[in-house]
């Protein structure tokens, strides 16, 4: 077992960044935001960086799939896949 790839589709608590509580959590996005290398709907959150809140990881391929603005952020409870 390796440190470099995370598990696919988990939805366990990441260790707790201040002001980022949805780290490693599994949102559920609309088809417009699909992944662009499998279609996979599903992505795990990552950690911020920069202006970014989040980042995206497809659950399925494992890719980098973008990132999450402030503004979207603050519907991430809304998206999660388990609430
Ligand atoms: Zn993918």
């Amino acid at each position: 077992m390796t440190d470099k790839e995370p598990p696919l589709f988990t939805d366990l608590p990441a260790p707790e960044i201040a002001g980022f509580p949805y780290v490693g959590r599994l949102i559920i996005r609309d088809t417009f935001n699909a992944c662009k290398s499998c279609g996979n709907l599903f992505f795990n959150l990552t950690e911020p960086k920069g202006p970014h809140s989040y980042g995206l990881r497809c659950g399925q391929c494992g890719k980098h799939a973008g990132w999450i603005g402030k503004a979207e952020a603050e519907d991430i409870p809304h998206l999660l896949a388990y609430p």
